[in-house]
């Protein structure tokens, strides 16, 4: 472990690079057209005009060498291989829970639990859906209902665990709603409220709602290692407790997880669902068959197992956690300091621009976000993602009306172990840069989309 020197301030990347790959610097006018070519939807853009790919956390970041030596150890036997017994050990160890089933990524662990939990007439409370988790519970007929801490609200109060449940939301929904409600879901850490921690007084709070409602608790546990470290960091009493015993604890009060393993589990692709109950295995088991696999691969080669076995150790090093949650607060402080307003206080994976406090007078229907979004990658060639009406509004069929989301935000998500200080320098500079252009955003309206998940292949031009 690294023992801070009080002599030296700079905390360092906890590596150094074996392998480079260029990236790319086409020009503003190429950026131009690229915006036009994409129709300002920034999933649509050739990844080769992008310079700084922020769009996501999600299987974009870096293995270490461990890990690349692991995939040649990848046992590919249909039934049976090694490396499904070693993966299901490692989560085993690190979650207690003995039943392992793994997925190709998130999604499908969402698919299989909601579709065994879900159907018309339930409701599924969460401290906040995350966007594919409630497109897969609305999906089954039930209703996703989010239950954040009141504070989430305040992009600007200094919380320390603005990812909490609603305690008192939560009890009055169960004891209203008893009958309808299948499961209590607990998102660690919260990505929809801006990847913010969930404390263990909250999972401990939920967990004895849980017991006296007899409802099972599942973590939604993508960013599991990021919770843990922000609970050591801020929680009284765990400031000298281990990082991974946290995490164990955390994973303990639940009676199951689905995980999706391209975001703490440090590989490109992989998922997973692990649980307690053993009533629940055959159904899972037997819609993991019909749709990704046989049990010992799921949807993954036996080559992604090892590295997500790997993936899963490294992930609670503290070294790459406080890199982690430095290089994020970094860029966070960096965007403030330019007159960028920003959530706060930072989360754990991604940075986020408030782009209604930017720009307070445009209405949701102008896409200010979005807006945002595509000024950054049209002055700097940084990709971000939005997170407001674009993602979570809907446009009333009848009136073409759109339902404002809550919240306007750019988030800019930053790949594990992919970029260094200067890359989020240049963000930073590319950020204050928009900012003080403010007035030369371009407002959007959308042309095209889908009923669900609209964000990813909207179609949008310039009002
Ligand atoms: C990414 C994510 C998912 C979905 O997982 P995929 O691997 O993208 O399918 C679900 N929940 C949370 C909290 C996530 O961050």
């Amino acid at each position: 472990m690294f023992h801070a020197d009080p002599r030296f301030r700079t905390v360092i990347e906890p590596f150094r690079l074996k392998m480079v790959e260029p990236i790319h610097f086409p020009s503003r006018d190429e950026r131009a057209r690229a915006l036009v070519d994409a129709n300002y939807n920034l999933f649509n853009l050739y990844s080769e005009l992008v310079t700084i790919d922020l769009l996501t956390d999600s299987g974009t970041g870096a293995m270490s060498t461990e890990q690349w030596a692991a995939l040649l150890r990848g046992d590919e036997s249909y039934a049976g291989a090694t490396s499904f017994r070693k993966f299901e050990r490692v989560v085993q160890e690190l979650t207690g829970y003995p039943y392992v089933l793994p997925t190709h990524q998130g999604r499908a662990a969402e698919h299989l639990l909601f579709g065994h939990f879900g159907g018309p007439g339930k409701i599924i409370p969460n401290n906040s859906h995350f966007d594919t988790t409630r497109a897969h519970v609305e999906h089954t007929g039930a209703v996703a209902t989010d239950l954040p801490t009141p504070l989430a609200a305040d992009t600007q109060v200094e919380a320390a665990f603005k990812g909490d449940m609603d305690l008192k939301a939560l009890e009055k929904l169960l004891t209203e709603k008893h009958e309808q409600i299948p499961v209590v879901c607990v998102t660690i850490t919260n990505n929809a409220a801006g990847g913010q921690p969930v404390s263990m007084a909250n999972l401990r709070a939920v967990r004895a709602l849980c017991d006296r409602f007899k409802k099972p608790m599942f973590l939604d546990a993508a960013r599991f290692a990021e919770n843990a470290w922000f609970v050591r960091d801020r929680e009284p009493g765990y400031s000298t407790m281990d990082v991974r015993q946290i995490a164990e604890d955390a994973f303990r009060l639940a009676d199951g997880c689905w995980v999706s393993a391209k975001k703490d589990g440090l590989v490109n692709i992989g998922g997973f669902l692990a649980f307690k109950d053993e009533s629940l295995l055959d159904p899972l088991r037997n819609g993991l068959i019909l749709n990704e696999g046989f049990p010992t691969y799921g949807g993954l080669a036996g080559r992604d197992l090892e590295a997500l076995a790997v993936g899963l150790t490294e992930v609670t090093d503290e070294d790459y956690l406080r890199y982690r949650a430095r290089s994020v607060a970094w860029l966070g402080k960096g965007l403030e300091a330019g007159g960028m307003p920003v959530l706060k206080p930072f989360g754990g994976h991604a940075v986020y621009l408030d782009a209604k406090r930017l720009l307070p007078d445009w209405p949701a229907d102008h896409f200010p976000a979005q807006a945002l979004a595509c000024a950054l990658y049209l002055e700097g060639g940084v990709r971000g993602v939005e997170i407001g009406t674009l993602m979570f509004g809907k446009t009333d069929p009848a009136t073409g009306v759109q339902s404002p989301a809550p919240r306007e935000l750019v988030r800019l998500a930053l790949p594990r172990r992919v970029y260094t200080q200067a890359h989020v320098d240049y963000v930073i500079e590319v950020g204050t840069w928009v900012a003080r252009h403010k007035h030369e955003l371009q407002p959007l309206k959308i042309v095209k989309e889908s009923p669900a998940l609209r964000h990813f292949t909207a179609h949008l031009a310039p009002r």
